[in-house]
């Protein structure tokens, strides 16, 4: 993997986004084919919004470090916080992972991946989205946007979207608001070894990032659970 694709996959440079609108960039070659995607969706009735798309390493490794501390809250599998103090500094390090991702290896990084809602639900000014799975089972806020996302991208016409985080493979935990645009994204992950990811973490970038002793312990466990550990069908 080149400098250039490596800084591209670790969220460390902006040269291969675009605008998506106002508030959000994507890669270059993912903005016809989100938009296609949303020009279909709206023939259905839905509005389909990117809520979170390119994130810099920077932010990311503030999410980390703050999670990190105890500052924000860890959560259960359930979805429920735990009592920080109990855990040890390994159960630290799993938990966040399992609801966000290590920095510079998150896929927000590669502007590929886009978390999507339909606006178009959102009737009640004073709700507030979450991002949690109850939104988009059936019944729930985004529910038929996501079982209309279901059909399109089995039926190979989500414009090479699909869902990364379909189902719980012991990794990431699912995320059926999460989009990527596979050709890219595949492409990216493919040229990121173990050999890469463990010569990166060793690097200058992860400075000032907390329990990085405990994240170097146990890389080869991060790489195959979380890092590589992605649905393997289109
Ligand atoms: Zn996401």
């Amino acid at each position: 993997m080149n400098q250039e694709r490596l800084d591209q996959f670790t969220g460390r440079t902006q040269n291969h986004l675009t605008k998506l609108n106002e508030d959000y960039l994507v890669h270059q070659e993912v903005l016809i084919a989100f938009n296609s995607l949303k020009q279909e969706a709206a023939i259905e009735g839905f509005d389909l919004t990117a809520i979170s798309t390119f994130r810099p390493f920077e932010e990311q490794l503030q999410i980390w470090n703050t999670k990190a501390q105890g500052q924000r809250p860890l959560l259960g599998d359930d979805g429920n916080p735990l009592e920080f103090d109990k855990l040890s500094k390994e159960e630290v390090v799993f938990r966040i992972l399992r609801w966000s991702a290590l920095p510079g290896v998150s896929r927000h990084h590669f502007g590929t991946d886009i978390d999507v809602i339909d606006k178009k639900a959102l009737t009640d000014p004073s709700y507030r989205v979450q991002l949690v799975p109850s939104e988009y089972s059936e019944g729930g806020i985004f529910g038929a946007l996501s079982s209309w996302l279901d059909k399109r991208i089995s039926d190979r016409e989500a414009f090479g979207f699909y869902r990364p985080y379909d189902v719980d493979r012991g990794g990431v935990a699912p995320e059926m608001w999460h989009l990527s645009f596979r050709p890219i994204a595949d492409e990216y992950l493919s040229e990121f070894s173990f050999d890469v990811f463990k010569k990166f973490l060793e690097s200058d970038a992860y400075k000032t990032m907390e329990l990085r002793d405990i994240v170097l312990d146990h890389a080869e466990t991060i790489y195959q659970r979380y890092v590589v550990n992605v649905n393997p069908n289109y």
